[in-house]
């Protein structure tokens, strides 16, 4: 339920009606948010024992209404402005600047992710990917250097200041992570993980939620609300590729996703066209139709020698190929009043 008041509502006159919403509802939580012209509250939790005509009696009230969806801190309705992620130093997300990650699939050696750390930098990027952890469909693929990596990921990130982005696949490493890194990664095959999901909700860390292998919209809303409902409130999506009956492609990218999650929530949603497609050459035009829909941020698997990838090459573009990618992206970013 959301409870829209008039704006200009004093600090006294809020609080009344919110202890008139917790009377007798332990399971209930208010959080208050604002639009352009409106106070909200959105009321979560069980609901059912609210006395909504005693609260629609105050003046402040405009209007009160019921929340179909499942997913409530995950929805516009309940925080109708763009969540925007501020890391403090002048780097956001789901603001003008688009968020532009970009990497190896896995971090391999020191000097493998040092130099693409260094190539992806000077064409624009912002943030390094690199998996230390990596959820591999064969347990006989290579698995990642593990913490080994994440030294690896902190060498690269003193040496050129980008911000580390990297998968978390198990709850016992959040205290690392938590440490170490600055986004955290919850992957594919982990989106209903939610022991993992609801642990992450404790951290303050972002958290960039990928869309499961065949999951709907809103049950990956509902795994964002997991996070969320444990008070983290600053979560990325991302949307990877869905699987369907297309064997052309590793994965479909939904495009759709990107207005459809705009629509429906305010958390901020990037692409990754490297794992939608699977296919080097296809990064690019899946990345301007990504950054035209409006998205706002890319993550893309870059390597300096994608034949010999431990992981993902049929993927991964050159540093080369990425300055290339982002030169035709700015125009495109313009065009829809964002930058890169
Ligand atoms: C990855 O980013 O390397 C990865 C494994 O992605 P996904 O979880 O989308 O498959
Ligand atoms: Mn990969």
């Amino acid at each position: 339920m959301i409870i829209k008041l008039n704006k200009q509502i004093g600090e006294e006159e809020l609080e009344k009606i919110k202890s008139e919403i917790l009377k007798n509802n332990e399971n209930v939580r208010v959080v208050v948010n604002e639009s352009q012209n409106e106070k909200i509250l959105g009321i979560i939790g069980e609901n059912k024992n609210v006395d909504v005509s005693s609260i629609q009696e105050n003046s402040n009230v405009l209007q009160i209404c019921k929340i179909d969806e499942p997913y409530k801190l995950a929805n516009r309705k309940v925080h109708p402005e763009d969540t925007i992620i501020d890391f403090g130093d002048g780097d956001k997300v789901g603001a003008d600047k688009i968020m532009m990650i970009a990497g190896p699939c896995s971090v391999e050696s020191e000097e493998q992710i040092v130099e693409i750390a260094k190539r992806v930098k000077e064409a624009g990027a912002t943030f390094l990917r690199g998996g230390a952890f990596k959820p591999r469909t064969s347990p006989y693929s290579f698995q990642g250097l593990k913490y080994e990596g994440l030294e690896l990921l902190k060498k690269a990130r003193e040496a050129t200041g980008l911000k580390i982005v990297t998968e978390i696949m198990s709850s016992d490493d959040l205290e690392v992570f938590e440490k170490d890194v600055d986004v955290i990664q919850v992957g594919a095959r982990n989106m209903q993980n939610f022991d993992l999901l609801k642990k992450l909700g404790k951290s303050r860390k972002p958290i960039l939620l990928k869309r499961g292998i065949a999951s709907t919209i809103e049950e990956w809303l509902m795994s964002a609300e997991y996070i969320m409902s444990e008070g983290n409130q600053n979560v990325i999506l991302c949307e990877r590729g869905i699987r369907t009956y297309e064997q052309m492609t590793r994965n479909t990218l939904d495009i759709s996703a990107v207005p459809l999650i705009k629509k429906m929530s305010h958390l901020p949603i990037i692409i990754d066209p490297s794992h939608a497609a699977g296919i080097r050459w296809m990064v690019e035009p899946l990345s301007k139709a990504a950054v035209a829909s409006g998205c706002d941020g890319l993550i893309i698997e870059v390597h300096n020698n994608p034949e010999k990838a431990l992981s993902d090459g049929k993927q991964s573009i050159t540093p080369d190929m990425y300055d290339n990618i982002v030169n035709q992206l700015k125009p495109i970013a313009s065009a829809v009043n964002r930058v890169i």
